[in-house]
């Protein structure tokens, strides 16, 4: 995205006076989720995102890592700097080893009051949602959820948090004018990850928080994967081939799976399909599922209704594929091809097999090694 996309809307709005005892909130944070030591990418996102705003308001960007374990925090907040922070704040307790809503509401809530973040930005992940809307309760503090668009409203030094409303045909821009910190959590793919630059200084701040297990009702007892998991690749694959209600039967997602397959791709689909039991609803794209942002999107079988077209506009190019030419989707479709999916795949996986075929032969005679790359 433009530096010059970036800029804050020029619109006329009524200038408001801040509470003076607000006005010493300064500064942009970001939560990083991690689990399991693995950082949720929606952190580097929302860090990009976070250093755009941050110049602005001319403030600093904040990074909020918490962990059981000392190096995985220390290793996760050398990266924060790389991907964008200028200050980590630590928390690192036995109690924070997994996520629970107490002790995490605790130390978020405990920090804010100490340090004032004017901004604090979370994934709209199912973890940072839970976080996000506990810790706003106890702030008494204003959140947007699930935002596609965040920008700044300088009139009023205040965050604009962009989101859908009336079921995803209109988009509302929400500012909290009277409370700090302004809350938002922005759906995971959002928003592009920085190049992260390991040559960035940044400030480390290890706080030191008195968490009493005892105060805490929620324990862990276990950790089971979550089976759906690798469905999160869904929301970073280059290609996506999602499957709407044309297809008419489950069986016929094979087709899609094996194109998928061949391009190194994921599959998608939409709400009805979903609901049918046809797809795993964490492969819905849309509103009510994921936000996507592959180099190519193929849409099978699907018309093109706003609430799915919310979740794929940041495609780079998206291919069309309906037998009715006044199917909403070729609107916006880059590529509209008119036709019956049941040969239309067929042929493409035909000529995408032959593709990796010759180019096999070729690589067999440069030499084998680099054939069975492939
Ligand atoms: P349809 O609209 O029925 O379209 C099927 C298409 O397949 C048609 O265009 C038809 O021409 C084509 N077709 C039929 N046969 C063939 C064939 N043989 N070959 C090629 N093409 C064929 N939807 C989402 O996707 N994601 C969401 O997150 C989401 N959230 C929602 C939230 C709310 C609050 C509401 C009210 C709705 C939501 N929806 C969502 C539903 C959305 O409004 C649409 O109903 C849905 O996207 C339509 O799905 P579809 O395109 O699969 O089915």
């Amino acid at each position: 995205m433009s530096e010059m996309e970036e800029k804050p809307k020029n619109q006329k709005r009524k200038k408001l006076s801040l509470d003076p005892r607000l006005s010493e909130y300064r500064g942009i944070w970001v939560f990083i989720e991690q689990e399991e030591a693995k950082v949720h990418p929606v952190g580097w996102e929302l860090l990009g995102k976070a250093r755009i705003l941050a110049k602005f308001l001319e403030v600093d960007v904040g990074a909020v890592v918490f962990g059981g374990n000392q190096a995985v925090v220390d290793t996760i907040s050398k990266d924060a700097v790389a991907y964008g922070a200028d200050i980590v704040y630590q928390v690192v307790d036995p109690s924070l080893a997994d996520y629970r809503s107490d002790p995490f509401t605790e130390c978020l809530v405990q920090l804010v009051k100490k340090y004032k973040p004017e901004i604090l930005l979370l994934g709209a992940t199912s973890l940072s949602r839970d976080l996000a809307s506990s810790v706003a309760t106890f702030l008494e503090t204003g959140l947007t959820a699930d935002c596609t668009e965040l920008t700044i409203d300088l009139e009023n030094r205040s965050l604009e948090a962009t989101r859908p409303t009336f079921g995803g045909s209109l988009l509302c821009t929400i500012l909290t004018l009277n409370y700090r910190p302004q809350m938002a959590t922005v759906r995971p793919g959002v928003f592009p990850i920085p190049l992260p630059n390991t040559d960035r200084k940044g400030t480390i701040i290890r706080e030191q928080l008195q968490l009493n297990e005892a105060n805490f009702i929620t324990k862990v007892l276990g950790f089971i994967p979550d089976p759906y998991k690798a469905s999160e690749k869904l929301s970073r694959a280059d290609v996506v081939i999602g499957g709407g209600r044309g297809l008419k039967q489950a069986s016929h997602f094979s087709l899609l799976r094996e194109l998928a397959m061949l391009l190194g791709g994921e599959v998608g689909g939409t709400r009805p399909v979903v609901q049918a039991g046809w797809l795993e609803a964490e492969r819905q794209i849309g509103q009510t599922g994921k936000t996507i942002r592959p180099k190519v999107y193929i849409a099978v079988g699907i018309s093109g209704a706003v609430q799915h077209r919310v979740g794929i506009e940041k495609a780079g190019m998206i291919v069309a594929i309906n037998n009715d030419p006044n199917a909403p989707i070729f609107d916006y479709a880059d590529i509209g091809i008119v036709g019956d999916f049941l040969e239309i795949i067929p042929a493409m996986i035909r000529v995408v097999k032959n593709k990796i075929s010759s180019t096999y032969d070729c690589l067999k005679k440069q030499g084998v090694g680099k054939a069975e790359e492939l």
